[in-house]
Formats: structure tokens, C-alpha cells, sequence
């Protein structure tokens, strides 16, 4: 269930639309993946009411971006302090509706406020240009403006960082916005509308259209054919990316993608050992190993291999698995039972392939969507985990011998979000870091993302960037004025 909140208004079951709470004729449950109890019941929402919000923020674009960045940061500052000031009550919905252990969801709180805080003082910087022109009777400026009004659709691994990474950007840039929370965490998405209201947003700068994984369907398509929704950002797998991509071809909408990922980590034979377990132990387990910038594939040189399988075996085997708020628990549930049935898919497969289990490889005794941290070892190309994204607690580890056969390894995949990798050569660092085809590479370092880095893959991972100096740059549109009769 969920415990107590200290303000308890932060529980919301109305969805938000143009500064007023509604609710539908339909609703469905938010429950709870560590216990399966219910939390609350939220609005199932559709097509009327998503032209509804899209309508909502049309008419409070003109208004909103007409407010200076100043302005404008003024708010988001505001929200941004709420979110700290209410961070033990975000963390509890959190936990509760997603399963992440309290200490994650805090943390993912304060994440997620970083973005606010960050686009706060970036709408004060937008800045346009003024080129040097080649007729001497006219002068070239550059101006930047809001794209208009946006919509973002979004998962549920990071229920608040993934809305605010989008939408701090987009009303700091002056935009107006319609949100589709995932499914499976709408309550944290509707008590940040609880706190940004507080914080004075105007109606209709942001939106809250909840709905259940089947009329999210129709909302998504909605937004996209709207001709009033000018950009369109989407966190979640790459098959839906694929589908929100066809279906924003007839209005040529602007899109932002942050789709699936399938990130190596290689060990090379200089890593500092004991440095390289830690990091595959933040990067692997985190969130239960549901994001899509966790490793899904280990590739350790033969001369360590053994050494480093024991060690991380040893490590996972440590991690304390239960429900969110129990005290020490560092890995909760799964999302639900397709996701554990993922897992076991992959595991089976492995071992059917000739891995071998070194740590967990089954559902975990407090059974329900709780599975063990795993190991395993002596894994093989041909194996599905190498190929797929597995979004769950299993460390697949495969064995090298040279850093071009390894590279070769790493890149042969659709995907190109994060990578990761373990040397002390500054050669290599160098050589390695400029050859994976990756968005993002961490380098000794299991752990990536602040909201300072601009966030985002290449190939079928996605296209544009979230959070950094770029970030805003997707919600503005460059327009060239040409003056004349000078
Ligand atoms: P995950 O596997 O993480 O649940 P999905 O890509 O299925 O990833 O879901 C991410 C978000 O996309 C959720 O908010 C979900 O409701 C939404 N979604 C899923 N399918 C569609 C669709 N066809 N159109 C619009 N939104 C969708």
C-alpha cells in the first residue's frame, strides 16, 4: 500500500487539465508492484478529453510565451523549491506506485527537480544572433520562439524525471504542454501538478491526461495528428517510438525519441578491478536494472574474467531485495508480471546456451514480482540477452581478448544510448571513447546522468537531447530576419 503522507493533498485521482482537477467517466487502479494492493484510482481518459487539453494549451500559449525567461524562471524556481520542500512525500507515491527502494525514489526526486531548477535559469539565457551580413544595405538577425505547443508521453521507470526533463524545458522556453503519464505511475506525475500549481502556474501551461495502457493508444494518437501540437517528446521502448514516428508523418512534427537501450560495459585488462565491479554493481542493479541506460551486456577481458565474475558475483549476492520501504533494501520488485516473465526468458535461454549461474537465476522466495540479483557467467553472442533489452536484475557476462574484437562486439546492435567502459591507458580511453557508437560513454564510471549532460542516443535509440545548455534548443524554433533599407 502506500504509508501516510505528510501533506496529503498530494494524492491526487483527478487528472489536470487547464488548472482545474477532472475526473472521467471511467477509471483505473495505480497499485502497488511490491504488494499488488491498490493506491487509488485515477481518471481513464481518451480522445475528448486530450483534445481538450491540447485546446487548454493553445489558448494559454500566447500568454505564456509572451512572459519574459525572468518571468518565467520565477515559476519554475518556485516549483522546483516545492518539490524539496515535499521530496519525502514524492518518494513515498513513488515507492509506492513504481517499487524503487525509498533512497532511489528520493533520489530520483531530487534528480528530477535539478531539471526545473537547471531550465530555470536557462530561460534567461536564450539568446538569438546577429550575423555579419554581405549586403551592406541590410541587416541579418537570428531570433529564437517558442515551437509552440507540445506533448510528451512518458514511461514508468523514472515517473518524475522523465516528466520534468521534458517539460522544465518546454514552459521555460515559453511552450505549453500536454502530458501522458505511463500507466503504471500517474500519481506522481498529477502531485507534480498538485505542487506547480501551488507554484502559480498559469491554467493550461501544463496538462495531465491519465489513461490506461489500452487508451493510451488513442490518446497518442490524438496528439499526433494534431496540428496544434508542433513537437512531440517520447520516452519509452523503440517499437512505440517507431509507431508515435509514422503516425507524426502527416503534420511533420518536430519529435524528440529516448528509446530503448542495450548498453555494454567492457573491462579492459589495465581496469582497476575492484573500481570496475562497483561500477557494474551501480550500473547493472540500479532501479532493479529497469532503465534504459543500464548495462545489459558485460564483456571482460579473458585475463580478469574469472576475478571479475567471482567479485560481482559476490556483490550482487549482497544486495538486499524487498519491498521500497522496508529499511536496507536496495532492489524491489519488478514493474509487473510481463517484465519478471522477460527476465525468466532471457535467464532460461542463457543457461539452455550453455551459461552459467553464479549468483540468484530465479524468482525470489518472497515471490510476486521479486526476482534475485543475477550472474551469469560464460555468456555467448547467440544468446537473447546479448541481442535484447532485458530492463531487469541480470548481469550477462561474456569473455575478450582484444579491444578491436570487443569494440566490433559493442557497436553491432541497433541500439546507441550509453556504453561504458573500464581502462587506465589514456590511449585507450581516447581510442575506445571516440569508436563506440554510443550517445553516451561513461568512462570508469558506472554512473552518467545530471541534468548539466545532455542525455540521448544515436541509431535507433533515439534523436535529440534532454537536459545540458542543448536542451532547451528543442523546444525553440531559430527564425532569420532579413532587414532591409538600411
Ligand atoms: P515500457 O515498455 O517502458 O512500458 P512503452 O514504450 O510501452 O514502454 O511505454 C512508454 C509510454 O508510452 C507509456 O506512457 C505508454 O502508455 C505509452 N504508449 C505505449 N504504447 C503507445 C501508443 N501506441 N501510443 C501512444 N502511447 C503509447
Amino acid at each position: 500500500g502506500l504509508p501516510k503522507l505528510n501533506d496529503s493533498a498530494l494524492l491526487r485521482n483527478q487528472a489536470y487539465l487547464n488548472g482545474a482537477w477532472i475526473s472521467g467517466t471511467n477509471a483505473f487502479d495505480v497499485t502497488n508492484p511490491a504488494d499488488g494492493v491498490t493506491i487509488a484510482s485515477v481518471p481513464n481518459l481518451g480522445a475528448a478529453e486530450t483534445q481538450s487539453a491540447i485546446d487548454a494549451a493553445n489558448a494559454a500559449f500566447p500568454a505564456w510565451s509572451a512572459k519574459t525567461g525572468k518571468e518565467r524562471a520565477t515559476v519554475l524556481r518556485k516549483w522546483f523549491d516545492l518539490m524539496i520542500a515535499h521530496a519525502d512525500d514524492l518518494a513515498a507515491l513513488m515507492t509506492a506506485e513504481q517499487g524503487k527502494p525509498l533512497v532511489e525514489a528520493k533520489g530520483e526526486v531530487v534528480y528530477g527537480a535539478s531539471f526545473i531548477e537547471w531550465f530555470a535559469e536557462e530561460a534567461k539565457r536564450v539568446s538569438g544572433d546577429v550575423m555579419s551580413s554581405t549586403w551592406s544595405d541590410k541587416r541579418m538577425v537570428v531570433i529564437r520562439q517558442a515551437i509552440g505547443v507540445c506533448a510528451a508521453i512518458t514511461p514508468w521507470n523514472f515517473p518524475i524525471a522523465m516528466i520534468t526533463r521534458k517539460v522544465a524545458p518546454a514552459i521555460a522556453a515559453g511552450c505549453t504542454i500536454v502530458i501522458k503519464p505511463a500507466e503504471q505511475t500517474p500519481l506522481s506525475a498529477l502531485a507534480l501538478a498538485e505542487l506547480a500549481h501551488r507554484a502559480g502556474l498559469p491554467a493550461g501551461v501544463i496538462n495531465i491526461v491519465t489513461a490506461d495502457s489500452e487508451r493510451s493508444i488513442e490518446v497518442g494518437k490524438v496528439l499526433c495528428d494534431s496540428p496544434v501540437v508542433r513537437h512531440l517528446s517520447f520516452t519509452g521502448s523503440t517499437p512505440v517510438g517507431r509507431i508515435l514516428m509514422q503516425q507524426s508523418a502527416p503534420t511533420v512534427k518536430k519529435l524528440a525519441l529516448e528509446l530503448g537501450g542495450h548498453a555494454p560495459f567492457i573491462v579492459f585488462e589495465d581496469a582497476d578491478l575492484d573500481a570496475a565491479v562497483e561500477g557494474a554493481l551501480a550500473s547493472k542493479y540500479r532501479n532493479a536494472g529497469q532503465t534504459c541506460v543500464c548495462t545489459n551486456r558485460f564483456y571482460v577481458h579473458e585475463s580478469i574474467y574469472d576475478a571479475f565474475v567471482a567479485k560481482l558475483a559476490a556483490g550482487a549476492a549482497r544486495i538486499q531485495v524487498g519491498n521500497g520501504f522496508e529499511k536496507g533494501v536496495l532492489q524491489g520488485p519488478l514493474i509487473d508480471e510481463q517484465a519478471v516473465a522477460k527476465v525468466e526468458d532471457h535467464v532460461s535461454d542463457a543457461v539452455a546456451k550453455g551459461a552459467k549461474v553464479l549468483a540468484g537465476g530465479k524468482a525470489h522466495t518472497l515471490g510476486g514480482r521479486f526476482y534475485e540479483p543475477t550472474v551469469l557467467a560464460n555468456v555467448t553472442g547467440d544468446m537473447k540477452i546479448m541481442r535484447e533489452e532485458t530492463f531487469g536484475p541480470v548481469a550477462a557476462v561474456a569473455k575478450f581478448r582484444t579491444e578491436e574484437e570487443v569494440v566490433a562486439a559493442a557497436n553491432d546492435t541497433e541500439f546507441g544510448l550509453a556504453s561504458y567502459f573500464y581502462s587506465r591507458d589514456i590511449g585507450r580511453v581516447w581510442r575506445v571513447a571516440e569508436k563506440l557508437e554510443y550517445g553516451m560513454v561513461g568512462i570508469n564510471t558506472g554512473l552518467i546522468s545530471n541534468e548539466v549532460a545532455p542525455f540521448g542516443g544515436v541509431k535507433q535509440s533515439g534523436l535529440g537531447r534532454e537536459g545540458s545548455k542543448y536542451g532547451i534548443d528543442e523546444y525553440l524554433e531559430m527564425k532569420y530576419l532579413c532587414m532591409g533599407g538600411i
